[in-house]
């Protein structure tokens, strides 16, 4: 479906894919009203600097933000108001559009959710644990928006000890970064023995953690945490190995779900494992009209362990495919799934499709020295690689990897 020349285009979730998805359909022609719903007061910003150079106070609000001030983009930004409910049919009978938490209704002719996703948190104390050791007011900081890392900003870590719980690369970050601000002890909850291994293969796991402890980050033996409470002297985190861990400041950080719960009821699938919009690999969801990207997305070629979910480039991609759908533009040129992260003076960047390798080789380098290339293999065909402080090398085999569909070939 494409949207008329004139239509109005609502797009839902002022975020990464919502900001790129109204950027492509301008670019691409689209001359009637947009208008961007959002919940946050504020407007919309790029987050991975929230788990970074923005906790430790190197760069500000207004570095974030994706709207270009001299080059504003055209469209209606409606801040600090969340968006209820979808409106629209299967069988496109009933008029699409969307209400708004203060009642209202808005009519649209195309409607584009970018809703993101909202951070996990520990599921409150199990009857065995008994009820007083989960309340709200020993909420573990998160890092999802700017409210949840202005809250850990603030707070002095200095001479602190730091619970960090996840091992994924926000957990990870985190650690860092809290390690960086001075706290006297970071501690990391992971469930594997060095973090990453499971996913990126040994030597990167290793190389991680061997970059962690040597800068002083301590892991605790793999395990998950099941619950938090607070003691006298700050909070204790309960393991599911039965033991425990004390910290001041504790930091969550066990994934993210999807921010699909006011799709509920209307004409949209939600993926049963994850509550994801289940979409086709233009973005489109069953209801004629609205399509779904980013982070709060499943596409086709998700679900078949095609592309990543949870990226930044991936919500930024997936933005310009449902644009160019929309208006009936040339498919985006898509690259290779791409993610990064930076950890104390580490730049980890993962190209391909590493998720689908059979076989790890390290290329260069050694796990100890913190500079390592490794190459991922299916069937004896490279599908991917990462570097860690290998800038050149990554961005050498990203070059030469573009590709032209949403769904590519899997090598045999
Ligand atoms: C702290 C952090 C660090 C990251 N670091 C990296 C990194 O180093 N490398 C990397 O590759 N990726 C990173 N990512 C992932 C990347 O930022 C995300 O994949 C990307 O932001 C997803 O974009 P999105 O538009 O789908 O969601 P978001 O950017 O989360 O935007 C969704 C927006 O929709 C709003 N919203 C939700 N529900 C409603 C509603 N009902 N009505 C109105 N508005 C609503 C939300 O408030 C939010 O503003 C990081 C993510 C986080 C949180």
């Amino acid at each position: 479906m494409s949207l008329p020349a004139d239509g109005h285009l609502i797009i839902v979730g002022a975020g990464l894919a919502g900001y790129h998805a109204a950027y492509g359909v301008r670019r691409h022609g689209h001359r009637g009203r947009i208008t961007i719903f959002g919940e946050e007061i504020r407007p919309a910003y790029d987050r991975p600097a929230l788990s970074k150079a923005y906790l430790t106070g190197a760069v500000a609000e207004e570095d974030l933000l994706l709207d270009d001030p001299q080059d504003p983009l055209e469209v209606d930004w409606v801040s600090g108001l969340g968006v209820v409910g979808l409106a629209g049919s299967r069988n496109g009978t009933e008029p699409l559009g969307v209400r708004t938490a203060d009642g209202a209704f808005h009519s649209a002719d195309a409607v584009i959710i970018t809703t993101g996703a909202s951070a996990c948190t520990l599921p409150a104390a199990s009857p065995a644990a008994g009820p007083q050791e989960w309340s709200a007011a020993i909420r573990p900081y998160v890092l999802r928006n700017m409210d949840d890392a202005l809250a850990l900003r603030d707070t002095s870590l200095a001479g602190a000890s730091v619970a960090v719980l996840g091992g994924g690369f926000l957990a990870l970050e985190a650690a860092a970064t809290c390690s960086e601000r001075g706290a006297a002890s970071v501690t990391v909850v992971a469930g594997e023995e060095n973090p990453g291994a499971a996913r990126l293969g040994s030597p990167v796991g290793q190389a991680i953690r061997t970059a962690h402890e040597a800068r002083g980050v301590r892991f605790a033996p793999p395990t998950r945490a099941r619950a938090v409470r607070s003691t006298l002297r700050g909070h204790e985190v309960l393991l599911a190995d039965d033991s425990s861990l004390e910290a001041q400041v504790v930091i969550c950080a066990i994934g993210a779900r999807p921010r699909t719960e006011w799709l509920l009821g209307s004409g949209v699938t939600l993926t049963q494992d994850t509550s994801a919009v289940l979409c086709d690999d233009t973005g489109a969801t069953e209801v004629p009209g609205v399509y779904a990207a980013g982070d709060c997305a499943q596409w086709a070629s998700h679900s078949s362990g095609l592309r990543p979910v949870g990226h930044w480039q991936e919500a930024v991609e997936e933005a310009a495919v449902v644009a160019a759908a929309l208006t009936d533009a040339q498919p985006a040129v898509l690259q290779e799934p791409y993610f990064w992260s930076d950890q104390f003076d580490l730049r980890i960047q993962g190209a391909g499709r590493i998720h689908l390798a059979d076989t790890t080789t390290v290329l260069d380098g050694s796990p100890s020295e913190g500079n390592l290339l490794v190459s991922y293999s299916r069937g004896g065909e490279e599908i991917g690689v990462l570097g860690i402080n290998r800038l050149r090398d990554v961005t050498r085999w990203r070059k030469t990897r573009r590709i032209r569909t949403t769904a590519p070939a899997l090598a045999a």
